[in-house]
């Protein structure tokens, strides 16, 4: 029997194969850089027309612009990731809540006293399986105890503020105050790679001294408008109600993933964020939750600044 021939010889194949991957290159890829670069967009021509209009030299420049524009956003989203800054009015200010209202339902749930061995891993467990963020608030010793646990927190994308070295409630002189606050952000830049101007008195404390260093240093003091009110004795369904119960949009959720036994909170966290979401509420961490005021403030549907109110009872 006679060997069939090949119908199409090698060079032919090749020929073919060249031209195929040509047509894919110039009638898809390119296209797409150029609407990338915005080309199309600004001509309101179709990618066809627009790329038949462009020397291949043209469409390499606008490529390359593309690439540059996407690694500066990445940049950008890399700076924001490990740098947790404050917008200028709330530098120095202490905040309790923002102003946004029912079209905007945010809200920023924030741990305190961590990073802690058990919880405040179940804390990011929960935090990662709902898919929401939030904002923890470090205590320098419990930090060098524990800086993976951080360093785990700030992988999953989530904010940092400066809880003190030793989480002092008496008065302390300036030096002190100082050095309570800014060993604690050397240590979190240094073990976690993040600026914070976001600092929360321990017990919620606003005159010992230590307050007045962080507004002096332009932090932005974190107060809050819920408060889960954990104590040695409190049920998980108790935590549960203090926080729904006083829950609303732009409000600040004090939590705690530290500092003792925080079995009750890991068991009412689940139920809280939950029920908020049920509630439409989308959860954001600080920095976040001063940018969408900004932006309701700029659409000229937040009403004012702040809303000052006193200071809840019990202690963080
Ligand atoms: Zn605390």
């Amino acid at each position: 029997m006679d060997e069939l021939k090949p119908f199409f010889s090698k060079s032919m194949v090749l020929m073919a194969a060249i031209a195929a991957i040509s047509t894919i290159i110039m009638g898809t890829f390119l296209p797409t850089l150029i609407l990338s670069g915005g080309i199309v967009e600004a001509s309101g021509k179709s990618p066809e027309i627009v790329l038949a209009s462009l020397g291949v030299q043209e469409a390499m420049k606008i490529r390359l612009e593309g690439f540059t524009k996407a690694i500066a956003q990445k940049q950008t989203d890399k700076e924001n990731q490990f740098n947790f800054a404050v917008t200028p009015e709330f530098q120095g200010n202490t905040l309790y809540e923002v102003a946004l209202d029912d079209s905007e339902k945010a809200i920023a749930l924030t741990f305190d006293d961590g990073p802690w061995p058990i919880y405040t891993e179940q804390v990011l467990d929960i935090l990662k399986e709902q898919d929401i963020k939030a904002t923890f608030f470090l205590i320098g010793q419990h930090l060098k105890n524990h800086p993976e646990i951080a360093q785990k927190v700030v992988e999953a994308g989530h904010a940092l503020g400066n809880h003190t070295w030793s989480h002092q409630y008496h008065n302390v002189p300036r030096e002190i105050a100082a050095q309570e606050i800014e060993n604690t952000a050397a240590l979190i830049y240094e073990k976690t790679g993040c600026n914070t101007k976001w600092f929360r008195p321990p017990g919620g404390v606003l005159t010992n001294g230590l307050n007045d260093y962080a507004l002096s240093q332009n932090y932005a003091v974190a107060m809050w408008s819920s408060d889960a009110r954990e104590s040695f004795f409190s049920s998980s369904g108790a935590l549960v109600n203090n926080v729904l119960n006083s829950a609303k949009p732009g409000g600040i959720v004090l939590l705690h993933d530290g500092g003792g036994d925080r079995t009750a909170t890991v068991q009412a966290l689940p139920i809280i964020i939950n029920e908020l979401k049920q509630r439409g509420y989308k959860f954001v961490t600080l920095p976040e939750l001063l940018e969408l005021y900004e932006q309701h403030k700029q659409s000229s549907l937040a009403e004012n600044t702040t809303n000052p109110t006193p200071v809840p009872d019990g202690i963080d």
